[in-house]
């Protein structure tokens, strides 16, 4: 066994660049388009074969205002029709709207591994006259879930609870502004402790390439100087493989992703491709050259497991830490200690990786062994609405 082979998370990471087929430097992020397929079949790599069984879960929201290509940009991603009915209600509608929370469900397999992918969609968020509360439903929703697990979680059937909590939020930024507006740094501030925030700027093809650069400047720039924790990509070790490192570099200076959506298949040079045909010419959804969508996708797939990890092990955990502290203090019968130091707070949160690593040495050991037995098989994409 090769030295990355004994370390779980090494092993992990080498199962999905192959799957993500990033191929870097020469190729840097290359098209898995070109195979037909989205590019998780192996995440049994990264969840034990019982959940592969049943469906991969993961949760995915997607909040910005309506119009910036959100549902294009899902669709674009996992190669499916999340929308199917989706009904666009006129202005005079919108002004007293509150946010809908709309939550899609699609099965995806590829190659026999079921992805059971829920999107969270917040239509109507940013467009009522008076903003100010639009994002607590959505605060709402994801408390709601949180709180389904810690019930679930304390009840008698632990082993099959169904995890809906949300993984990641992609926030889309308009292209228009000239960086952040009091709307996004408030939700952001709002969210940033309870799910994992990944921005993103929508419509990049309306932005020259100077453009861009500035926009990302700026917005990071008020990232930080708002205290806004965004979703921070793990560090490679040190031993990691080049490729690897130069991928996660790659990735980290390209957030926020400046994204282009688009479910239409032109044929550019003989070749098929997703794009946005212009009079001047065609706007490349995978090209790396025209926008950063494969590197949000290749971000988003090669880390599933540490959106969840981070989803479980800070999220919930300060969610539940907050729970039962209410709990106590409400004269509730939680047995856990409501005044935890920080230290305990770190010292569960570490107990809880291992925990975590434990279970991961043996998930590999058991798909090593029975990726031994089975042959891979050509991937296939289907989906339904549920
Ligand atoms: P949502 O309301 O945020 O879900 O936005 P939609 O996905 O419905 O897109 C709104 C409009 O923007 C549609 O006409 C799309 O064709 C268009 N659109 C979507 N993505 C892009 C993009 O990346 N660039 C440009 N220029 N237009 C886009």
């Amino acid at each position: 066994m090769s030295h990355s082979e004994s370390n779980p998370k090494k092993s992990i990471r080498k199962g999905i660049k192959l799957f993500s087929q990033v191929d870097l430097p020469e190729q840097k992020f290359t098209n898995p388009e070109t195979a037909g397929y989205v590019g998780f079949a192996n995440l049994p790599n990264q969840v034990h074969r019982k959940s592969v069984k049943k469906g991969f879960e993961f949760t995915l929201m997607v909040v910005g205002e309506s119009g910036l290509g959100k549902s294009t940009l899902v669709n674009s991603l996992f190669l499916t029709d999340l929308y199917p009915e989706r009904v666009i209600p006129p202005a005079a509608e919108k002004i007293n709207q509150t946010v809908k929370i709309d939550a899609s469900t699609v099965e995806i397999e590829e190659r026999g591994v079921k992805l059971r992918l829920t999107v969270v969609d917040t239509p109507g968020y940013g467009d009522a006259l008076n903003c100010s509360d639009c994002f607590k439903p959505i605060i709402q929703y994801i408390d709601d879930q949180f709180e389904r697990y810690l019930h679930d979680e304390s009840g008698l059937n632990r082993r099959h609870i169904i995890d809906n909590r949300v993984h990641c939020c992609f926030y889309f930024i308009s292209p228009a502004g000239h960086g952040l507006k009091p709307l996004d740094v408030e939700f952001m501030k709002a969210l940033h402790n309870r799910v994992n925030i990944v921005p993103v700027i929508a419509k990049a093809d309306t932005l020259t390439l100077h453009e861009i650069k500035r926009i990302k400047k700026r917005i990071l720039e008020e990232i930080a100087g708002h205290g806004i924790q965004i979703y921070q990509l793990p560090d490679a070790d040190e031993d990691e493989d080049e490729e690897f490192k130069e991928q996660t570099r790659l990735l980290r200076e390209s957030i926020p992703f400046a994204v282009v959506g688009s479910t239409q298949l032109i044929e550019v040079k003989g070749k098929k491709v997703r794009g946005r045909l212009y009079p001047w010419g065609v706007v490349e959804v995978e090209n790396p050259e025209h926008c950063d969508f494969l590197k949000l996708r290749t971000m988003l797939i090669t880390h599933m497991q540490d959106l969840q990890e981070v989803t479980h092990d800070l999220h919930y955990e300060n969610f539940r830490a907050q729970r039962l502290k209410g709990s106590k203090d409400s004269g509730g019968d939680e047995v856990e200690d409501p005044n935890l130091s920080e230290k305990d707070k770190m010292l569960l949160q570490k107990e809880a990786e291992l925990r975590h690593m434990q279970q991961m040495i043996a998930r590999m050991q058991a798909q090593m062994k029975s990726q031994q037995k089975d042959a891979g098989s050509p991937g296939k994409v289907t989906s339904h609405q549920v």
